[in-house]
């Protein structure tokens, strides 16, 4: 039986993964559960699925966990230092704990070895070249659980990288596709975060209306596929049906289709080499009727400019984007700034603070906690 731990196990993505792992119990052994907050539903999960672990990232929760979890054999802990602990030791890891703050978690995972699945962009965009090299010491598989990089890997011939001419990162534009900046400047955290096409939790919500998300992703491509950067572009597709596409010297273009929903790509990563089955209906493609596609607009979503800038930069810049990012969707959902103030915090962010590129994980700390403190005061200066 394989151990499996889910860091942010009460979130939209741990939710999936669990879910997956409950139809079958007989082939997988729960390690570790984490949450940062939510006592209930992590006990919960700890109960069901008989989890050695259950880890509360906030420590003054570890009385309430462990008063939920009396009279079972779920051994509790609290605190920061033990959410790292816990986050080493699996054969399968789902990194799904949201921002940098799975940044050390993850690297805990991936120093442990084993396969450590990747749906906590951040890290990857803060500290990729870290991640990655520490993946390469310790012998751990790293697998993207991120939709558009799950697909990407299914079509991506690693043996031959040579014979890819193009990736084709897809996104569906987000709820604001359609909306001018003027509708978009007095948007509402509530308009923000009802996507389309896919139930997510709050931060990645306003970061698909913003295009950060699809801008995080593009330096998340760049990491996890040995391809140039500028050789990755970015296509709308409202319908998400196509989830990337990988295009060969020879003209060819290879897809991954199929429902949105983020339990098909955890299932791949789950069973990876093989496959299992998902609780998902098959795509109906004749409903479906058309694909729709169109070229994405940097006017109206600044994010995707900065992404591209900070990616050619390199160092650095994409934690510092990364950080005023997180700092900023934090101030939109309570209603401290207004929906555009996030793009212009980021680009304000990035313009103030130039430090060397970070050589090591401590280094890549610091300037996201610079980078938070600059974001933050200019959060204060903003009146909504
Ligand atoms: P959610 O907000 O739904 O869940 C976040 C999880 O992380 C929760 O378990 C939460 O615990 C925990 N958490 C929050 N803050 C901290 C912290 N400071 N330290 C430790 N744990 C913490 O997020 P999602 O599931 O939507 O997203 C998770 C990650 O996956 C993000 O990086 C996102 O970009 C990425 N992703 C998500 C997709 C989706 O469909 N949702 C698709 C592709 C990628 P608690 O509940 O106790 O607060
Ligand atoms: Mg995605």
């Amino acid at each position: 039986m394989r151990t499996i731990t889910v860091l942010g196990a009460t979130g939209s993505v741990g939710a999936s993964t669990l879910d997956l792992i409950e139809r079958e119990p007989g082939r997988f052994r729960v390690r570790a559960l984490t949450a940062q907050q939510d006592v209930a539903k992590l006990a919960a999960a700890a109960r069901r699925t008989g989890a050695a672990w259950a880890v509360i990232g906030d420590e003054t929760r570890l009385p309430a966990l462990r008063e939920a979890l009396r009279g079972t054999n779920v051994d509790v802990a609290g605190g920061r230092e033990a959410l790292i602990d816990a986050a080493a030791g699996a054969d399968w890891t789902m990194a799904a704990i949201v921002g940098c703050a799975g940044l050390e978690p993850v690297m805990a995972a991936v120093r442990a070895g084993g396969t450590v699945v990747l749906a906590n962009k951040e890290p990857l965009v803060s500290a990729g070249e870290l991640i990655l090299a520490a993946a390469r010491d310790s012998g751990a598989t790293l697998l993207p659980a991120d939709s558009e990089h799950n697909a990407i890997f299914q079509c991506f011939d690693f043996a031959r990288p040579e014979r890819v001419r193009r990736i084709v990162l897809t996104g569906s534009g987000g709820p604001f596709r359609e909306w001018s900046t003027e509708r978009m400047r007095v948007a509402t955290p509530e308009q923000a975060v009802a996507h389309p096409n896919w139930s997510m939790g709050a931060k990645i919500s306003v970061d698909s209306a913003t295009m950060f998300n699809k801008g995080l992703e593009l330096i998340e491509a760049a990491r996890l596929f040995p391809v140039d950067p500028e050789r990755i572009e970015i296509v709308i597709h409202r319908q998400s049906v196509i989830h990337s596409l990988v295009e060969y010297v020879d003209g060819s273009l290879l897809a991954q289709l199929g429902p949105s929903d983020m339990r098909v790509p955890i299932a791949h990563t789950l069973a990876w080499p093989d496959r299992m089955a998902a609780p998902v209906p098959p795509l109906d493609l004749v409903a479906l009727g058309r694909l729709d596609f169109a070229a994405p607009d940097e006017g109206r979503f600044p994010a995707l400019r900065l992404a591209r800038d900070v990616l050619r930069a390199g160092g650095a810049r994409p934690a510092i984007l990364n950080a005023a990012n997180e700092v900023a969707v934090a101030a939109f959902l309570g209603r401290r700034i207004g929906f555009l103030e996030i793009a212009a915090i980021v680009a304000e962010t990035l313009d103030r603070f130039d430090p060397p590129a970070p050589g090591d994980l401590a280094a890549v700390l610091a300037v996201d906690a610079e980078a938070r403190a600059l974001a933050g005061e200019r959060v204060k200066d903003c009146v909504v």
